[in-house]
């Protein structure tokens, strides 16, 4: 059975299906659904959100998010996408970041009122954790991440950042202590693995270029309520977001996608078609012939991924008090790298926390109870001031993600796909494609804004591309050189 999306060219405007319905996908398809575009959403799940979703915990009775996902200022297509859906103000904002060492001393990261990039000096120099020495070895690294200006990372792409903070002269400690602690996080690949240029661009971008660009942002809601608005933006545009639904795979005439064909045997058809599904998902939905005729989709075995695991805990209250009252932790020199607090739960009876081991390589494959025990004695010693060490777990969930993102290796820019190749209809877009970006929801947003606005180009339509970076600071652009302003990747 072959359904015509759109069968009267001279009346109706142009059609396109979306394979994935994660943020890459609903951000092409608020671009191209607001512009009057026909859009049909194909996505397998019966829920939006692909890996920044939630799910019903049967044992809470709760919807609880797979891991938690954690945004910043600099995100500034993710923070557009949330404005069209009309979810900003769902997304809580901290400008108070709260570091724990092993011993549980506690430290706060903040910008003050200096412009960037001098905006956290102050209170990195009022580290308790870090001595002297760990200080002026992180300010000489930072001052050398400066002086390689916008441009300067295009040639640290194939080198790892350990390789590159060897040659700064980094200590192992700093490396443990703060390097390793922010790149692994923001990058879910450990500075042995990640390349360079990646890791370079947090800290350029993320923490020196601007004063607004560190601050956090969580959703108060779970992730997968953020999404709503999608649907109706699509219906509202003549469009359908088919849920539920699996592709199979692209039919290809030898020079162009005529169709999408779906699990159940029927097909779409549409005058464009753009891939929003994970490299090894797309890699299905292919065939050799057009494996031949495109070369972006000749490289998708030799993208690798790297893990995450999420873990939910429920401690009781320590002394009729809760365990944790800061909103957040990240753990210095830990296995553990994110504590955050999700407040006191009625029905379990206790506080809920929340872990993250980001490029978990070494834990992913152990059982749960293993797991569960590495992280709780973590949360007990970054908690011993508030009597950690004897709060008792009442209940923990551990949600593994083993193909969580790409992994950022040395050499994979040259292999991240652009939107538009050489087959002329099928545009590709998702966290992997090439935006510059780590895996990061950010990155999964600009590649879909790319892709539809590539489409929209190509239909001869006029169309806005991804949002420009947060401006560079004065301060920041002066010490970088002036072009620093204009950065694009
Ligand atoms: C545990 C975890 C923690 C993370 N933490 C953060 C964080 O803190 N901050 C951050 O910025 N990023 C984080 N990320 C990364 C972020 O979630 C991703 O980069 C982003 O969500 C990717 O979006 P996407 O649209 O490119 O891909 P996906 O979300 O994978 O979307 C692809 C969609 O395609 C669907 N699909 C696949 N095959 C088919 C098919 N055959 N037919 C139809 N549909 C199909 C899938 O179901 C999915 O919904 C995290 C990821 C994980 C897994």
């Amino acid at each position: 059975m072959k359904i015509g999306i759109n069968s009267d060219k001279q009346t109706q405007s142009p059609s396109v299906v979306i394979v994935g319905g994660g943020l890459a996908g609903i951000a092409a398809a608020m671009r191209l659904a607001g512009r009057g575009m026909t859009v049909t959403l194909v996505e397998t799940r019966k829920r939006l959100g692909g890996r920044a979703t939630s799910f019903d915990d049967p044992v809470t009775g709760q919807v609880l998010d797979n891991c938690q996902h954690v945004l910043m200022g600099c995100c500034t297509n993710l923070i557009d996408l949330y404005r069209r859906l009309g979810v900003a103000q769902q997304i809580r904002w901290y400008r108070r970041l709260y570091f724990a060492d092993g011993q549980g001393v506690i430290d706060q990261l903040e910008a003050d009122d200096l412009p960037a990039p001098l905006h956290m000096t102050r209170s990195l120099l009022a580290f308790k954790s870090l001595a002297w020495s760990e200080k002026a070895a992180i300010t000489r690294g930072m001052l050398a991440i400066l002086r390689l200006g916008p441009d300067g990372r295009g040639d640290l792409f194939d080198t790892t950042f350990s390789h590159w903070l060897a040659q700064h002269g980094q200590p192992s400690s700093v490396v443990r202590k703060f390097w390793s602690v922010i790149v692994t996080s923001a990058l879910n690949e450990l500075p042995e693995r990640a390349s360079a240029a990646h890791a370079i661009q947090v800290f350029r971008d993320g923490f020196l270029a601007s004063e607004h660009a560190y601050v956090m942002g969580l959703s108060a809601v779970p992730l997968v309520r953020l999404y709503d608005a999608a649907r109706d933006a699509v219906t509202r545009a003549g469009g359908k977001v088919m849920l539920s639904t699996s592709a199979d795979r692209f039919v290809f005439d030898g020079q162009r996608i005529t169709a999408l064909r779906l699990a159940n045997g029927s097909e779409l058809a549409a005058d464009a078609f753009v891939s929003t599904v994970p490299f090894d998902r797309l890699d299905k939905l292919c065939s050799s012939s057009m494996r031949d005729a495109d070369p972006r989709l000749t490289v998708l075995k030799r993208l690798t991924v790297s893990p995450i695991i999420g873990i939910h805990m429920w401690f009781e209250n320590v002394a009729g008090r809760p365990l944790m009252t800061l909103p957040h932790l990240i753990l210095t020199d830990s296995p553990l790298h994110w504590i955050f607090n999700k407040g006191h739960d009625e029905a379990v009876g206790g506080q809920h926390l929340h872990g993250v081991i980001s490029a978990a390589h070494d834990l992913v494959d152990a059982p749960a109870d293993q797991i569960i025990g590495v992280v709780t004695a973590e949360v007990r010693k970054a908690l011993a001031r508030r009597g950690g060490a004897s709060a008792r777990l009442l209940h923990a969930r551990v949600i593994k993600e083993k193909r969580a993102t790409f992994s950022v290796m040395p050499g994979i820019e040259k292999l991240r796909p652009q939107a538009r190749g050489s087959i002329g209809n099928l545009y590709l877009a998702g966290d992997w494609c090439r935006t510059g970006w780590p895996a990061t929801m950010e990155g999964a947003v600009r590649s879909g804004y790319e892709a539809a606005s590539t489409a929209m180009r190509d239909m001869n339509l006029s169309s806005q591309g991804p949002i420009p970076d947060l401006p560079g600071g004065l301060v920041y652009r002066f010490c970088a050189g002036r072009r620093a302003g204009k950065r694009t990747v």
